[in-house]
């Protein structure tokens, strides 16, 4: 079966409310739709993080995949292999990693639904009957953030997070408020999004101790690992890696170093979901576990994480999913509805996801407003063939 067309929709998703965050205010998210049709009619889709606006991200994506037409949708490692080698983008692995992994995950969708079965079971099988994910804190001030956090644990989730990163005066009182609001009981996980220096880490770290604090995410910036591990060796809170961790090697250097208490990994972010397993396999080796890492992207990317998520041995509770976020999801089926934060396992073949062509029309047009209504100008369906 061959791959006979590459599609790709860059779609303006657009957050339900202002997503707080370290340094910036989120209204939405640039997600580029990648859809593949095979010679036999079998149609797979994908979806990779993007730059805003998505010009960019398109014409890497657009030189990597013209070679592709034509070729075994079989050989999935190969593809994208030689995708990131192409050009000069395996010397800047990470914006590559995120737009290619698109194209794997609607190669996926075609292996499993050729095969007839759940892409988990083509990854070795679920080692777990579902999923935890964790309650994420939305708003901007204290009172905001305790009463989303009330919320959250009210909808029986056993692990809230939220950002960190917003201020001296602020993060000590954001974090003792979203405490008193949850209760003693469950985890509380911060991510300080890399907003930290080491020195100011140290400090904040020890301050907000006494709150109970499962694990501060990435305090420091992804680009120094040595940062990363004075941090961790003062450190009363276990640390994770996030933003620190995109290629195999970096993964071996945290583990090898011990640079972290846990690996928080995304599919997107390792390249794909072979990466992935890989990626993950380093952890097991070092026995530090894995929690999955959410992009800015909607519930088709959640649910191809899910089925990575569910063969993991190594796999934490409190794992992220994100299209709870949106105003409306791509999914038509199947609803991502959590109970009591989790989610079993997902029928279909291959991701299993429906898509809602009017929330895909809609995004489109978003996109295209958000652009500057530069509609005459912006070709938003590539197409390659
Ligand atoms: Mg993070």
């Amino acid at each position: 079966m061959k791959i006979k067309e590459i599609i790709f929709s860059p779609l303006f998703m657009t957050f339900k409310e202002p997503y707080h965050w370290y340094g910036r205010i989120d209204y939405g998210a640039t997600v580029i739709l990648i859809t593949v049709v095979t010679d036999q009619g079998l149609v797979g889709h994908g979806e990779s993080t993007s730059s805003f606006p998505a010009e960019g991200s398109l014409g890497l994506l657009g030189n990597v995949v013209q070679p592709l037409i034509g070729q075994s949708v079989f050989d999935i490692d190969r593809h994208v292999f030689r995708s990131r080698h192409l050009g000069l983008i395996n010397d800047t692995i990470r914006m590559p990693n995120l737009l290619l992994t698109g194209l794997e995950m609607a190669l996926w969708d075609i292996v499993g639904q050729a095969a007839g079965q759940p892409l988990y079971r083509l990854w070795g099988g679920a080692a777990r009957d579902f999923v935890d994910y964790f309650g994420f804190v939305q708003g901007d001030t204290a009172e905001e953030l305790s009463d989303s956090a009330k919320k959250l644990a009210e909808g029986g989730f056993r692990v809230i997070y939220f950002k960190v990163g917003r201020g001296e005066k602020s993060d000590p009182l954001n974090v003792r408020a979203v405490r008193e609001a949850i209760g003693p009981d469950l985890k509380l996980r911060l991510d300080a999004n890399e907003s930290w220096d080491v020195f100011t880490a140290k400090n904040m770290i020890k301050r907000l101790a006494e709150h109970d604090i499962e694990f501060v995410e990435q305090p420091v910036s992804c680009r120094s690992l040595s940062a990363l591990r004075e941090v961790k060796e003062s450190s009363p809170i276990p640390i994770a890696v996030d933003q620190g961790g995109y290629s195999l090697e970096e993964i071996f250097e945290i583990c090898a170093q011990k640079a972290a208490d846990v690996l928080v990994l995304s599919p997107h972010e390792t390249g794909g979901a072979l990466n992935f397993k890989k990626a993950a396999a380093i952890g097991e080796a070092a026995k530090i576990p894995v929690c999955l890492h959410g992009q800015f992207t909607t519930g088709l990317t959640d649910l191809f994480h899910h089925h990575l998520g569910l063969t993991l041995p190594n796999l934490t509770d409190g794992n992220q999913i994100m299209n709870q976020l949106y105003a409306e999801d791509l999914l038509e089926v199947p609803g991502l509805e959590l109970s009591e934060g989790r989610l079993g396992l997902p029928g279909g073949a291959g991701i299993g996801a429906r898509l809602d062509g009017d929330v895909i029309a809609r995004s489109q047009e978003n996109y295209v407003k958000w652009t500057g209504g530069r509609k005459k100008n912006v070709d938003f369906i590539y197409k390659y063939k």
